[in-house]
């Protein structure tokens, strides 16, 4: 496996950084999770303008053009040969010293990795997820914004344990004020009065790339949508309910805190946009030859 770091391929054994690192010393970072689908790279760009976005936000200079981001991302993914694969992309503050300050560190580290992708497996899709309410509560936006997709994910990660000690795969994170805001690793949308509903990323939750996907796909096929803060009890009454995340794409939730969504199946809604997710995926995406 070949490894871009810091402008250069190498191999995985030799891509190593410093324990210096305040990627790793901090959490002082930003990333981005990508995919592709027969060599076509779904929504690059809007990944690398977020990439962008949160290095800004945390005032963190990439020292790279978009343009020489994207070819990056491109060169891994041919000298990897995947056609199918899942790129992380991550720019840290770079190597400094044990303190905090971000000015000791010079040169920020840029590495990208692309694999094969895993999924969720197929019975998820098929007859939805069950999920639960984590304990753990979102980040305030005033303290982290969930925007900014950092490299401190710790927030995520105790809700991530919340979900795997109740024996599930996913949770939803309430913000202080009882908001949903969404999932640890995915965004959360909701069908209710026949209306497509998801919370505003404003509340406490990322601007997810597949989320833009869906609303969008959502005005194409004529299905009212909004923008809404709503609570816990808005989901367990809805209709139908599904999550999105690039790595997930969009999966349906059956189950949530022991309660069955409607009749507990998957929704018509919900799998009309699955359907016309997958054919965006085939057509959208920034074509690399192997
Ligand atoms: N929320 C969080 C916290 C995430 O980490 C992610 C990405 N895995 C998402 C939502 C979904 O975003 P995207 O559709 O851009 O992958």
């Amino acid at each position: 496996m070949r490894i871009y770091l810091n402008g250069k391929l190498v191999d995985k054994d030799k891509a190593v950084i410093s324990v210096f690192d305040h990627g790793l010393l901090y959490g002082d970072g930003v990333f981005e999770g990508i995919r592709s689908y027969n060599s076509l790279v779904f929504r690059l760009k809007e990944h690398i303008d977020r990439l962008y976005r949160s290095a800004e936000a945390i005032e963190l200079k990439i020292p790279m053009t978009k343009a020489d981001m994207i070819k990056a991302v491109l060169e891994t993914l041919k000298a990897n040969g995947l056609k199918d694969a899942y790129i992380r992309l991550v720019v840290t503050r770079g190597s400094g010293d044990l303190g905090l300050d971000p000015r000791k560190c010079k040169v920020p580290t840029v590495f990208i990795i692309t694999d094969k992708i895993s999924l969720y497996p197929k019975e998820f899709y098929q007859n939805g997820l069950a999920i639960i309410t984590a304990k753990t509560r979102r980040n305030l936006v005033t303290a982290l914004n969930p925007k900014i997709k950092s490299l401190n994910y710790l927030n995520n990660i105790l809700a991530k344990i919340d979900a795997i000690k109740a024996g599930m795969e996913e949770a939803i994170m309430l913000t202080y004020n009882d908001y949903v805001a969404e999932c640890t690793g995915d965004n959360i949308f909701i069908i209710s009065g026949g209306r497509l509903i998801t919370p505003p990323a404003d509340v406490g939750a990322l601007e997810g790339i597949t989320r833009d996907a869906v609303i969008g796909l959502a005005r194409m096929m004529g299905i009212g949508f909004e923008e809404k803060m709503i609570k816990i009890e808005d989901i367990y009454a809805a209709s139908e309910v599904f999550l999105t995340g690039t790595a997930a794409e969009i999966i349906p939730v059956t189950m949530i805190d022991k309660r069955r969504i409607n009749d507990g199946k998957p929704g018509e809604v919900t799998k009309r946009l699955m359907e016309e997710f997958k054919k965006i995926t085939k057509v959208n995406g920034v074509k690399y030859e192997l």
